[in-house]
């Protein structure tokens, strides 16, 4: 997971967006020959778990929650990312866009993303992009968050 913060002008000392990337999966379905993560001579990532655990990304949405809350940060935006994000079972990505979507609007507005190589999408993803994707920054700006 890395972090990147952007910084309101006129008020220097704030955080106006918390930026995550946050890597779900370490691993891919293909084998670019060009790729940066797995083919550039560092293998750290094959000595990781495969894919985060719905326990862990709670204690990381619990943990951003606290902090935009401590801090006064007005927006986060989580981009999946990995290897490919999309190699998680679609049952697992939606609990942990529920999870992130239910703690972290209690205090900030939240936008998703994703960095994919788009071999995987189906009609099952398209409805969880819908769903938590499209929605997440507008309930929060409507106050009118859903379950
Ligand atoms: S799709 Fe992305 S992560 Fe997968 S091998 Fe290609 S560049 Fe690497």
């Amino acid at each position: 997971m890395t972090f990147a913060i952007a910084v309101d002008p006129s008020r220097p000392q704030s955080v106006e967006t918390l930026q995550i990337v946050f890597k779900v999966v370490e691993r891919c379905n293909i084998n670019c020959s060009y790729c940066y993560y797995f083919n550039m001579g560092n293998s750290s990532a094959l000595s990781r778990p495969p894919k985060v655990s719905v326990e862990t990304a709670r204690s990381i949405a619990e943990w951003i929650t606290q902090g935009c809350e401590e801090l006064g940060i007005p927006k986060v935006s989580i981009s999946f990312h990995g290897g490919e994000p999309m190699m998680l079972k679609p049952r697992s990505f939606e609990a942990i866009c529920k999870i992130f979507r239910d703690r972290i609007t209690s205090v900030s507005e939240l936008k998703f993303s994703i960095q994919t190589n788009g071999t995987i999408l189906n009609d099952t993803w398209l409805e969880l992009f819908r769903e938590y994707f499209r929605t997440c920054w507008r309930q929060h700006r409507r106050g009118s968050r859903s379950s």
